[in-house]
Order: C-alpha cells, then sequence, then structure tokens
C-alpha cells in the first residue's frame, strides 16, 4: 500500500507553488498582464540570502546591493531566528530547489536501488562538503567587491523560477541542468556541495536550541535512520546530530524510519517535539 503524503511533503509543495506563481506573475506583470492579488515580487524580494549579502555590504561599504529588498532582509532575520529554534529549517522544509531536488532523487532511487547517493566514495563526500563554505567566502567576497549580487548569475534556484523569462542567466541554466542530472544519482547535491546559504545555516545546527537526539538505550543499531537522511548523515552513532549538514528536515525522527519509538527526536533536554506521523503506513 502506498504511504500517505508528509506534512513536510505538503509544506515543500506549498512554498514551490507560491514561488512559482510569484515568480510567473512577476514576469506577467512586467508585460502588463499580472494577475490580481497575487505579489508581484521579483525573485531577489524572496531570498533571504541577499537580506545576509546586503547587510554585509551595508556593514562594509554603507550601501544596499543592488535588486536587493527590505523584504529579503525579514526574510532573512525570520529565518535565521527559525535556525536558532530548530536549526536550518528553510533548507528542509522550505528551499523549493531543495525540494526540486529531493524530487528528482525519488527518480533516481527507483533507477539506482541502493547505488543512489552511493555513488561518490564517502572520503571524497566527506571533503566535497566543505565545498559550499568555499563558495560562500567566494560569494560574500564578489559581493563586496561589486555591490552587486553575482552569484545570481550562476544561482541554480534563480534559473528554476524564471528560465522562461530574459533573466535568466546562461551560466544558472546550465548549473540547474548540472543539478537536476547529478539528482538523479546524489540526494540534494547542491545543498550538499555548492549552496552558500545552506552553509551559512548550517552552522546553526552547531549551537540550535531544539536538535535531533537519539537514545542510544532503546536503539537497535538497524541504521534505517542512516538510510533515511537526505544529507547522507550518519545519525545512528550519534546522541546528539551536530552535522553542519543537517537541514532539519526531521525524516530521521519519523516512524517510517525508525521502527523503536521516542528513539530519535526533536528536542532541547527537556521538551521533545515529534511530528504526527500516525496513520502514515510504510510504502
Ligand atoms: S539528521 Fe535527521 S533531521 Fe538532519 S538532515 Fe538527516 S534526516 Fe534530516
Ligand atoms: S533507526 Fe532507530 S533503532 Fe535503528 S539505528 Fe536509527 S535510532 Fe537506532
Amino acid at each position: 500500500m502506498k504511504r500517505k503524503p508528509k506534512l513536510r511533503l505538503y509544506v515543500q509543495i506549498f512554498f514551490f507553488t507560491l514561488i512559482g506563481l510569484i515568480a510567473v506573475n512577476h514576469t506577467l506583470a512586467e508585460a502588463g498582464r499580472g494577475i490580481p492579488l497575487l505579489a508581484d515580487a521579483s525573485l531577489h524580494a524572496l531570498c533571504p540570502f541577499g537580506g545576509m549579502v546586503t547587510l554585509y555590504n551595508l556593514g562594509t561599504l554603507g550601501t544596499f546591493v543592488q535588486k536587493i529588498h527590505m523584504s529579503s532582509v525579514i526574510l532573512m532575520v525570520l529565518v535565521f531566528l527559525l535556525a536558532i529554534l530548530f536549526g536550518p529549517v528553510f533548507c528542509g522544509w522550505v528551499c523549493p530547489l531543495g525540494s526540486f531536488q529531493e524530487w528528482i532523487g525519488k527518480l533516481g532511487k527507483k533507477l539506482l536501488g541502493k547505488h543512489f547517493s552511493q555513488v561518490i566514495p564517502a572520503s571524497v563526500d566527506k571533503v566535497l562538503k566543505y565545498a559550499r563554505y568555499l563558495v560562500l567566502i567566494w560569494v560574500v567576497y564578489v559581493t563586496a567587491r561589486s555591490g552587486y549580487l553575482m552569484f545570481a548569475e550562476i544561482d541554480p534556484y534563480n534559473a528554476l523560477f524564471s528560465f522562461w523569462s530574459s533573466e535568466a542567466a546562461i551560466p544558472g541554466l546550465i548549473i540547474l541542468l548540472i543539478t537536476m542530472a547529478a539528482s538523479l544519482a546524489v540526494s540534494r547535491p547542491w545543498c550538499r556541495y555548492a549552496c552558500p546559504y545552506g552553509a551559512l545555516l548550517g552552522l546553526s545546527n552547531k549551537v540550535r536550541i531544539f536538535s535531533i537526539r537519539r537514545n542510544d538505550s532503546t536503539c537497535i543499531s538497524c541504521h534505517q535512520c542512516d538510510k533515511s537522511c537526505p544529507m547522507g548523515i550518519v545519525v545512528s552513532n550519534k546522541g546528539k546530530v551536530t552535522d553542519l549538514h543537517c537541514i532539519s528536515c526531521l525524516e530521521c525522527t519519523s516512524e517510517q524510519a525508525c521502527p523503536v519509538p521516542d528513539t530519535v527526536n526533536l528536542m532541547n533536554g527537556i521538551f521533545m517535539i515529534q511530528p504526527d506521523t500516525k496513520g502514515e503506513e510504510k510504502a
């Protein structure tokens, strides 16, 4: 029997659809045919990463980055507050590029079976995972020097929601296609190896108030939690997950992942939060 859709999937579909509609409406509005009641915002206005970069620019050069809106700064503050509480929730539940990669990955799992996400040796994966911090340093540096968010030209998120318009840059489209192809073999490749915003938010895993915790005394070492993690984190040997790549998706806490109740939870040592997965059935 098919598993019922989960809460996270609903949330991901909601944000993917919302951002897609706003992006399409932006194109229509520029042609004078915008849909009433639907926000006419550019993608730059919906990008919390832009908020981070423009604040950096404001602090160092005293100017805002071109094309970045105040809404980006507000989004950035909200995303950071959530990250301090629960980790990179934006990555695991909201980011439409992350969701898009996961959905392509479902097809990849069907094609490659147990070889999915195993094509890159663990030793190489471990090193490659730091590449996104180099990207982050590069983005902050070139933006601070130019006063322009040059990253938008190569950003697959931007390309995904503007490929039909003149706003899409060729490098971004190429990186989007590479990301899509890689998603067939590796789970969330852009998030793992290249996303500068994921790199920044990932730091919150070291200080977040609510963390993923595993109860060693009830664990039966079945490693199902490891297999469920879209970021390739080994949960089964940790008491508390502080890995920089955790995206707070809560997949490892679900009944589909861990067969022993209350063994992997989102908690702060006092309070426990668990998604309501009652009634969901195994595939
Ligand atoms: S450790 Fe758990 S919450 Fe973190 S990314 Fe992996 S499955 Fe998601
Ligand atoms: S899925 Fe649960 S029981 Fe199995 S290894 Fe992970 S924490 Fe332990």
